[in-house]
């Protein structure tokens, strides 16, 4: 980072953030992934060293930080484990609607253990049949008096199995369409709610990611956000354009910590007698690598800051941001492993799990042909208001 373009408090973060990932994660990241289990004692160390609340504002227990302070601790996080990077990321997903739509009860409910670290929160929008095209969802919620009653089911829930509370949309009007869609924080223990299939994933193994099945589940009227029903779709839409700087971040992140590995590797590999990093045609890939990933960096910077700037349009810059980091960082994280050559496929290394964790990042919180669609969308908007 260079230190005249952040203020204080970044630079200070991006230091604890990184000393954290290089002592407490990057040692357990292989058993974290191997075992798939989520590892407590990192969030632990988090919520110690007083980080759990980045992007939470002050009154309510956190550090009052904005998007970028959070991509900044993302990354740092992503440059040891990507898997760790968004289980710290998923809180602030989950935490967003409560942010944008929430009452100032909701906030002052459920904001202050999360930023304490006390709590995790989920996000519940995808469902089986309802991926990219999350408004055909069909998870309902039907108002009975003072609570509501939530059948179906969310497919696909980080850290599901470990948060307390749920960040879930549900259909409450069905005749209105996405108009009809309302957020509800669903907490851990409410009777009908259950955890199903832990999915067996490719990457980003120490996070659950489960199937949450709502049968019967009596929600009280009063976890309804912003106490207005048919402003969930909204708000989950407004939350992924705050949300996926934090997904480019884990990508660079994931892309940066591919690089230092494969520069570390091939200045100690000798081939034909000398350090694989001396040949030229493998110090092209180094200067190519490091430009892609600085350009990555700096866009995710930009959308950070323009949403902490609080521009009416975000959502533009936001998908963009996420398309241009987690390409770069697929591309990355495999060059890298085609650096380790043989021992880069093997799992004796750690370069294997950096191009496994990549890849997700081109998927969740829209796939990058839905990043692409929105970018297009918004380009054609913007020519036609300006009449060219
Ligand atoms: C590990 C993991 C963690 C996740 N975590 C969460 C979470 O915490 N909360 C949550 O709500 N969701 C989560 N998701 C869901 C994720 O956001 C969806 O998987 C993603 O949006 C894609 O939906 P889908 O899987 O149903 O794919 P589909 O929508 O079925 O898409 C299949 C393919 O078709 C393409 N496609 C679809 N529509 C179009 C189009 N109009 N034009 C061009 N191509 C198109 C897609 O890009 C994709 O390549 C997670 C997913 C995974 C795998």
């Amino acid at each position: 980072m260079i230190e005249e373009l952040y203020t204080p408090q970044q630079m200070d973060l991006g230091r604890r953030a990184r000393e954290l990932a290089e002592t407490v994660m990057r040692p357990v990241a292989a058993k974290y992934d191997a075992e798939q289990t989520y590892p407590w004692e990192v969030q632990r160390a988090i919520q110690e060293a007083g980080l759990s609340g980045v992007w939470i504002p002050e009154e309510y227990g956190g550090l009052g930080g904005g998007v970028l302070d959070l991509c900044i601790v993302v990354e740092e996080f992503s440059r040891a484990c990507g898997g760790m990077g968004v289980g710290f990321a998923v809180n602030a997903l989950g935490s967003f609607p409560i942010l944008i739509g929430g009452t100032e009860e909701q906030k002052e409910r459920w904001l202050p253990p999360i930023a304490a670290g006390d709590k995790l929160i989920a996000f519940g929008l995808s469902e089986k049949e309802a991926g990219s095209d999350a408004a055909s969802m069909k998870t309902r919620a039907v108002r009975d008096g003072d609570v509501f009653v939530l059948n179906g089911e969310k497919k696909w829930n980080t850290n599901g199995a470990v948060a307390s509370f749920n960040t879930v949309f549900a259909v409450t009007q069905p005749d209105r369409g996405a108009r009809g869609i309302s957020g509800l924080v669903v907490e851990e223990g409410m009777p009908g709610y259950r955890v199903g299939k832990h999915e067996d994933k490719l990457g980003i193994r120490c996070v659950p990611v489960v199937e949450i099945h709502f049968e019967d589940c009596r929600v009280p009227a009063e976890n309804l956000l912003g106490g207005v029903e048919g402003r969930g779709f909204k708000h989950a839409m407004i939350t992924l354009d705050r949300a996926r700087p934090g997904v480019a971040a884990q990508a660079v992140g994931l892309a940066q910590g591919a690089l230092d590995l494969a520069m570390e590797y091939t200045h100690g590999r000798q081939q034909f007698g000398q350090s694989v990093s001396s040949f030229q045609g493998v110090q092209w890939m180094f200067a190519d690598m490091a430009t892609q990933i600085e350009a990555a960096r700096q866009l995710v910077h930009t959308a950070a800051r323009t949403i902490d700037a609080g521009a009416k349009n975000i959502t533009k810059v936001s998908a963009m941001c996420k398309l241009m980091a987690t390409d770069v960082a697929m591309k990355v994280t495999t060059d890298c492993v085609q650096l380790f050559g043989g021992y880069g496929y093997c799992k004796d290394y750690p370069i294997e799990k950096f191009m496994r964790d990549a890849k997700i990042t081109q998927i969740y919180e829209g796939t990058n042909q839905i990043q692409r669609l929105v970018i297009a969308r918004n380009l054609l908007r913007e020519a036609a208001s300006t009449g060219s």
